[in-house]
């Protein structure tokens, strides 16, 4: 089930995404959804961030080649980070570029939303916690990560998470192609059997030490090929099965 969220008429909603179609859904989040009346052809709405989350834990270097490529090791442990809620923005949002940095990178990723409580869960019940799926870029200030140490302005800054278009649920997420675009060329390609830690290692890793709610989202980490963007670049970030998460880049204040 593909599930969006968007302005119509002046209003927001919820609604499941059927072809072109979107339907009023039966039932609240972060419960199974079902299909009610018609509500909107998607051309006559606004698609906004397919949810509002609560807290985003974000994971660094899971893919072996883009470890490589920036010159770290491989972690021997997942490498946690948060960004805030408030650099949440959705499809077809700008991306601010902010005067602090020189060096602002995009990273496509796959990101899970939580569904149901997850504390000290074991790897192999992980994936039960999950509702579903989305595509979240992962936007990046390369000079302040290296200058600051740790990472709040580098990763945090407004409009440094781009997410969407869609929330899916049921889709296995053990081999999928996640690709990123700049300007419509291909700059990341991959796919997810290639992140170092999985989905359940690194669920069953961060709910040692944070209880992860219902709405909140979890990054998986980029592969190789991130680099700098511009004002005025189209960024776009393909998941197989959720759709393609598209941003442009426009000078912040
Ligand atoms: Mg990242």
């Amino acid at each position: 089930m593909k599930i969006a969220r968007y302005r119509h008429q002046g209003q927001i909603f919820f609604g499941i995404l059927e072809g072109d179609d979107l339907y009023a859904p039966y039932g609240t989040l972060w419960e199974p959804l079902s299909r009610g009346r018609f509500a909107a052809r998607l051309d006559e709405v606004e698609l906004l961030a397919p949810f509002i989350p609560g807290k985003i834990v974000c994971v660094g270097r899971n893919y072996r080649e883009h470890a490589a490529e920036l010159g770290n090791e491989v972690p021997a442990e997942p490498l946690l980070f948060l960004k805030p809620p408030s650099s949440v923005i959705g499809p077809n949002d700008a991306i601010h570029y902010p005067p602090v940095t020189s060096n602002l990178h995009f990273e496509g990723e796959l990101a899970l939303v939580i569904g149901r409580q997850a504390r000290r869960v074991r790897p192999d019940e992980a994936l039960d916690h999950v509702f579903g799926y989305t595509c979240a870029n992962d936007v990046t200030a390369r000079d302040l990560q290296k200058k600051d140490g740790q990472w709040t302005r580098a990763k945090g800054c407004d409009t440094f998470c781009p997410l969407g278009p869609y929330l899916v649920t049921d889709l296995d997420p053990t081999r999928l192609q996640i690709e990123t675009r700049l300007n419509g060329e291909l700059r990341q390609q991959s796919t997810t059997d290639l992140l170092i830690f999985n989905l359940p290692t690194l669920l069953s890793y961060i709910t040692q030490v944070i209880t992860l709610e219902p709405g909140d989202l979890v990054l998986t980490g980029t592969p190789a090929g991130v680099g700098p963007m511009h004002v005025g670049d189209s960024v776009e970030v393909t998941v197989e099965g959720i759709g393609t998460l598209r941003n442009t880049v426009v000078r912040g204040e």
